[in-house]
């Protein structure tokens, strides 16, 4: 049970990330992890709520993210419909409508779960993080995943503005279940071949992970000759692990099965858009 000492709702980074530096401080913004917390020791619980770094913003190249942005605020928002159907569909299977409600970008990355969906969205994507730690520093997502950040406040999100094509898989034993695995590609196309590619995998069950040799495997072929042979790419190299929901084995051959999925999807959408 938390056995909260002191509650502060601090207006500046600066002063929040002072006091997020003493022993046993606690950062909360949508409280959905926080709350379920099975510690006793928290004495300083700092909400980040009033820093603003609330919002998206359309910065020309790319998009900005505040940390503080609702899950259900990003399905809803103009700008980010350049991102299309799969976007809105992926965060749509997040948890419930109660939960987008509450869960905010910054609490989905900071945690560093295995199974945030957003993480994996928004690696797919090549996005790069902002965050506090004495200083404002910008670092890539994927970066930011096994870095040591301990006592960092994350304040926003930059997501590069779509190029190519982009698709999002997940296996998940029930609606409302987190992922058994989890997939994103976006695949850049010129003339007929593959000029780039990035993959990532969440819910391993470990945090999500590029796939930087099936990525390599692709540039230069054609993707509709690509659909039936990387799967087994993936699945002799995907690194996964076992748990309650699913062994290692069992994960790898849903990786060949979301990753065919997936190359199916891009490939029906380059045909019906062209090349971009
Ligand atoms: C039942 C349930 C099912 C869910 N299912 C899914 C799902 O299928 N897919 C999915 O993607 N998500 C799912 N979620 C949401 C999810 O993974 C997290 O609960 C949520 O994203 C956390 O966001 P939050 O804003 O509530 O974070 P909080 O609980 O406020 O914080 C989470 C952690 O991050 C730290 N923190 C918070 N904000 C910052 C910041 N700005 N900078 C640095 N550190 C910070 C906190 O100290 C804490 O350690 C589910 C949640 C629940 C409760």
């Amino acid at each position: 049970m938390l056995n909260v000492k002191e509650y502060v709702k601090p207006n500046k980074v600066e002063e929040a990330y002072e006091i997020g530096q003493m022993p046993n401080a606690f950062y909360v913004s949508g409280g959905l992890m926080v709350a379920q917390l099975k510690i006793s020791k928290v004495e300083h619980l700092i909400d980040l709520k009033s820093l603003g770094y609330e919002g998206i913003e359309d910065q020309g190249k790319e998009i900005k993210i505040g940390a503080n942005t609702k899950i259900s605020a990003l399905m809803s928002d103009k700008i980010l419909l350049l991102y299309g159907q799969p976007f809105r569909d992926a965060l749509k299977e997040i948890g419930s409508m109660q939960i987008r409600n509450m869960a905010t970008v910054g609490g989905s990355i900071a945690f560093k779960l295995g199974w945030s969906d957003l993480t994996t969205i928004f690696m797919t994507l090549n996005s790069k993080v902002e965050f506090y730690d004495g200083s404002f520093r910008k670092e890539s997502l994927e970066a930011y995943l096994v870095g040591n950040h301990k006592g960092a406040i994350i304040t926003s999100l930059y997501v590069p503005k779509p190029s190519g094509f982009w698709a999002f898989e997940k296996f998940s034993k029930s609606t409302f279940d987190i992922a058994t695995l989890k997939l994103g590609i976006k695949i850049d196309i010129k003339g007929k071949k593959i000029k780039d590619a990035r993959i990532v995998v969440g819910s391993r069950p470990m945090i999500s992970e590029r796939q930087e040799e099936v990525e390599n495997f692709l540039i230069g072929k054609e993707l509709n000759q690509m659909i039936d042979k990387v799967g087994d790419q993936i699945e002799k190299i995907v690194k996964c692990g076992t748990d309650i929901r699913a062994s290692a084995e069992y994960r790898k051959a849903l990786s060949k099965a979301l990753l065919t999925k997936a190359m199916r999807r891009v490939e029906d959408e380059s045909r019906v858009n062209g090349q971009r």
